[in-house]
C-alpha cells in the first residue's frame, strides 16, 4: 500500500501504517501514533476514552478532525 497523503502531493511512498479511522496507508511522516479514543459501532460513532492506552496510528487529517472536536481528552 502507498501513502495516502504522499499520494495527493505526487509523492510515491510505501506506506508503513493503516489510519485506525479512515483506514488509509500512511507513511512514517505521515501517521501521528498516539493514544486514541476508542472507536465503538458504526456512525454515529461513539467515542470514549481509551482506559487501555493503546497508542494507535492515524492520519494527519483525521489526527485533526480529532482535535478540532476536542475527543482527545487527555490533551483538551
Ligand atoms: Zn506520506
Ligand atoms: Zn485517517
Amino acid at each position: 500500500m502507498k501513502c495516502y497523503e504522499c499520494a495527493l502531493i505526487g509523492k510515491d511512498t510505501d506506506a508503513v501504517g493503516i489510519c485506525i479511522v479512515c483506514g488509509k496507508g500512511v507513511c512514517k511522516e505521515h501517521l501521528i501514533h498516539e493514544e486514541t479514543p476508542v472507536w465503538e459501532g458504526d456512525y454515529p460513532v461513539e467515542l470514549k476514552p481509551d482506559r487501555e492506552h493503546i497508542k494507535r496510528i492515524v492520519c494527519l487529517s483525521c489526527h485533526e478532525a480529532l482535535k478540532d472536536n476536542c475527543l482527545f481528552n487527555e490533551v483538551c
